[in-house]
């Protein structure tokens, strides 16, 4: 390449997702900032002009550029997937020592080349950024190894992030889940640990104290809370400061307030009212309360989930209720908010990564009408192309006689 600036133009709409940098709420979800006929200049992977076209294009540096056309497309951010379980094994499927012993079993190579196939189809579907949990099992064995697996795939090819996944022990002390955690999280940059319990078996003050023993230690606190686990979540994260609370379907409508003012991210995955059979969170409650809320594919192999943040917009707008600015808004800038990604990740605006998709449809409003059908025509990452759609062959000619020739 004679040039590290690129030009992307002529989208029908540049979706910059531009507004406050830190969780959008209530109104601001709407606000996706649609461009008509828009211009995004890049330079060394990050957005230097974003605009109307008859503007950016006509600058010098615009002019010197390689294009990458867009006409008669549509442009967003990249999808940012804050909630991934990229290994089949979780502590609530049940039988936990025959998933950590198979976890075992799989060479380190081949989980590596497992989670670089995962992470390579979502990149065709449109994600850029991606958090992706580790497996919660409590044999440090397994943990280690995931981690390690997730670590030497970091920017290969889309940016991730990892958060440790524990399941709390209600008899742990203190000392004891200290030291859990220091082994884990030793030489990490903004740890995010994620937490899951059993709400028949760990008291609400008992999960509070925990959770400050976590806080204490500096970690960005993610809580789990699934089924009856999410009225105790949100108590808990009034006293506790948490980062972002995922699933919450069977959260009631009457907590919406009260999670409101915890300030804490409700990451919601309603692919899982396919996979799991879960009730839809009360997403509607929510935003008119003011929770800043994300979208997450909630992906996890072998559960029937899909890894596609186009179809987690279209089942937010078919069972949740959410709007399609609302879902957008959810999937890219709110997400990159809860995976600590959203200074460079999440919305396109000068200084931030060009991390990008140009796709098939005309409006955007068409995401949420379709229902697992990719729309992506090329992904791009730190404006480069690492994706583009591929071609249909006309097949094999036919005579008149509807014979092959
Ligand atoms: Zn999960």
């Amino acid at each position: 390449m004679g040039t590290n600036t690129v030009l992307i133009r002529g989208a029908r709409q540049l979706v910059t997702l531009r507004g406050p940098q830190r969780p959008r709420r209530g109104v601001e979800l709407q606000q996706v900032q649609s461009i008509s006929d828009g211009a995004l200049l890049i330079r060394s992977g990050v957005c230097a002009e974003v605009g109307p076209s008859r503007r950016v294009e006509n600058l010098a540096a615009a002019r010197r550029a390689n294009a990458i056309v867009a006409t008669g497309r549509v442009v967003i951010p990249g999808f940012v997937d804050c909630h991934v379980h990229p290994f089949s094994a979780a502590p609530w499927s049940g039988d936990a020592d025959g998933t950590a012993r198979e976890l075992l079993s799989v060479t380190w190579k081949r989980h590596a080349a497992r989670v670089r196939t995962l992470m390579h189809a979502m990149v065709r579907h449109g994600t850029t950024a991606a958090q992706l949990l580790t497996t919660g099992s409590r044999d440090p064995r397994v943990e280690s190894k995931v981690l390690r697996v997730l670590q030497a795939l970091r920017d290969e090819p889309l940016s991730l992030s990892e958060e440790l996944l524990l399941e709390l022990d209600p008899s742990i002390s203190p000392a004891a889940l200290e030291s859990v955690l220091r082994r884990y999280l030793v030489g990490r940059e903004a740890p995010a640990v994620g937490l899951t319990w059993n709400p028949e078996e760990l008291a609400p003050e008992e999960l509070v104290r925990q959770l400050r023993v976590a806080s204490a230690m500096g970690v960005s606190l993610h809580l789990h809370a699934h089924g009856a686990a999410a009225e105790t979540a949100i108590r808990a994260a009034a006293e506790i400061p948490v980062a972002e609370i995922a699933h919450l379907e069977e959260a009631s409508a009457t907590m919406a307030g009260a999670l409101a003012a915890t300030g804490a991210i409700a990451t919601l995955t309603p692919g899982s009212y396919f996979s799991d059979k879960a009730p839809p969170a009360p997403a509607r409650a929510f935003i008119e309360a003011g929770v800043p809320v994300a979208l997450a594919s909630g992906y996890r192999p072998g559960t029937g989930s899909s890894l596609n943040m186009q179809t987690a917009m279209a089942m937010a707008g078919l069972v949740l209720g959410m709007s399609p600015e609302e879902a957008l808004t959810a999937a890219t800038f709110n997400a990159a908010c809860a995976a600590g990604c959203a200074a460079t990740s999440g919305s396109l605006e000068i200084g931030k990564s060009a991390d990008l998709l140009i796709l098939n449809i005309s409006d955007y409003r068409e995401l949420s009408q379709h229902l697992g059908i990719n729309q992506v025509h090329c992904t791009v990452r730190r404006g480069e192309v690492i994706y583009r759609e591929g071609t249909v062959s006309s097949g094999p000619a036919v005579n008149e006689a509807g014979r092959e020739a």
